[in-house]
């Protein structure tokens, strides 16, 4: 019997996981399995996490988003992290990972799991440090001891740094901002302080036997990803980014599931470029990028440095973006930052997808735009990636129920209002008559995908804080 959704797509067989990922993405199921069979494409989906609603991450569907909630030793508590869980959720996270390591990482991890409706990854090194005064007194089975407990606990998808290998770390040592990964970082200090291969890299075929039988999906970490523009595409990363192109398919091999981090910080001019040399080194398997950020000038806007990446990055074929918020290099992000971070790569993602032809991702657009020259305020809210802030801001300024059916806004004022000014000077020759809001979101083909927008999102079993998308300003606010 098929242990992991790959297993069944070689065998023919559509799941009950894959027929839900063709609703979802509007297309048709056999076009799921065949995507999942060649590994081209994942659905994150341990047996044991009964909350998840599938989703399905690949080139040849709508460009995923991954939010990273998580505490530290300096702020830790379970309530608060079911909160972020909330907002991530809430402002449209495809999946979140849970990269805590302060408080009590288990009944935090399996809270979120219990509660999730959305794909759940972690970093199991992380806990593993926890476990010893020393990263270097590390064991074999320690790690393997920690990832089989948490793919018991129902961890989708975990990020496994085994491409970090003894040989490449001295291809580090002429960098500007050395090894930046966190795994990267402690799996390079291991290797140093016992002379021994990569622990991660040694036991990796034990680590698959354990992932086939739960149906954890590999995330390939890139613990050797460039930190600065100064040391984007040197050898280090190319080197383990062919050791992670070997991991794939002996992940695949094993009927694991699997996809590949990439970097991290990149000039503009070589995202495609890096996209593509991963795409070919690990046969397509999905590419999951951490922005990149094209400049490091930014700290306090790395959403905006790192989504203008994403966006290149997932018009050449990135399948999942990892978002970053405005607190990236500066501190442990707030529920606005969520939010901050989140609307920028849900921006990133509806914008490749727009600009690659993705199947009804345009009808968004052409809906907000017709309700923009119909002067309809109430549906342009409704229609808003982040329905919530488009209504304050204008509200700021004219917050009266009038004002819902002005035929201006305070940004030109009644006088120069642009599109009043067109709209009363077409009126003479009747073309205004041919503008009837005519695009039906309902009948998109984009489906569930790339509509609703933000906000209305299904967070109904994920307790938190209440974020009521459609309240309208109270009468004490006019
Ligand atoms: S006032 Fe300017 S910004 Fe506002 S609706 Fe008119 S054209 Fe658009």
């Amino acid at each position: 019997m098929a242990r992991t959704q790959l297993e069944a797509a070689r065998n023919g067989e559509t799941t009950a996981a894959m027929k839900r990922v063709a609703e979802r993405e509007n297309c048709d199921p056999e076009f799921v399995r065949e995507q999942v069979a060649t590994g081209q494409a994942v659905i994150p989906n341990n047996h044991a996490h009964g909350a998840l609603d599938p989703m399905i991450i690949g080139r040849e569907f709508s460009t995923k988003v991954n939010a990273n909630i998580g505490n530290s030793e300096e702020s830790s508590d379970l309530d608060g992290e079911l909160e972020k869980l909330h907002t991530a959720v809430h402002y449209g996270a495809d999946t979140v990972m849970d990269l805590s390591t302060g408080g009590n990482l288990d009944e935090i991890r399996t809270a979120i799991i219990e509660h999730s409706p959305v794909p759940i990854g972690t970093v199991p090194i992380y806990e593993a440090v926890k476990h010893v005064d020393d990263p270097a007194e590390i064991t074999h089975e320690l790690l393997l001891d920690v990832i089989e407990k948490q793919a018991e606990q129902g961890v989708d998808y975990m990020t496994i740094h085994a491409g970090v290998l003894m040989e490449h770390l001295p291809l580090t040592d002429g960098r500007t901002t050395g090894i930046v990964s966190r795994g990267g970082s402690i799996l390079a200090q291991w290797i140093e302080e016992n002379g021994m291969q990569n622990p991660l890299y040694a036991k990796f075929g034990e680590i698959c036997e354990i992932f086939a039988e739960h149906d954890v999906t590999f995330s390939l970490g890139d613990g050797l990803r460039p930190g600065s523009i100064a040391d984007a595409g040197d050898e280090a990363q190319f080197a383990e980014l062919d050791t992670l192109g070997e991991l794939t398919a002996t992940a695949q091999d094993h009927g694991v599931q699997v996809m590949v981090e990439g970097p991290g910080h990149v000039p503009m001019d070589e995202i495609q470029r890096n996209v593509e040399r991963q795409q070919e080194v690990c046969e397509g398997a999905p590419f999951y990028v951490l922005g990149p950020l094209v400049t490091d000038i930014a700290p306090g806007y790395d959403h905006i440095t790192s989504a203008i990446g994403a966006t290149e990055a997932a018009r050449a074929g990135a399948a999942m973006l990892c978002y970053v918020t405005p607190k990236e290099h500066l501190g442990l992000p707030e529920e606005e930052d969520v939010r901050d971070g989140l609307a920028a790569y849900r921006i990133a993602a509806h914008a490749a997808d727009v600009a690659n032809g993705r199947e009804g991702a345009r009808d968004w657009d052409d809906a907000i735009s017709e309700a923009r020259y119909e002067f309809d305020w109430r549906r342009q809210f409704e229609l808003a990636l982040d329905p919530e802030r488009a209504r304050s801001y204008h509200d700021q300024t004219l917050p009266g129920d009038n004002y819902k059916e002005a035929r201006f806004c305070s940004m030109c004022g009644v006088e120069f209002c642009s599109m009043r000014i067109d709209q009363d000077a077409r009126d003479g020759d009747g073309e205004m008559d041919d503008l009837d809001g005519a695009t039906d979101l309902s009948e998109s083909p984009a489906a569930e995908a790339n509509l609703p927008p933000v906000g209305d999102h299904d967070t109904s079993g994920v307790p938190g804080v209440d974020h009521d998308t459609d309240s309208e300003p109270s009468e004490a606010d006019d």
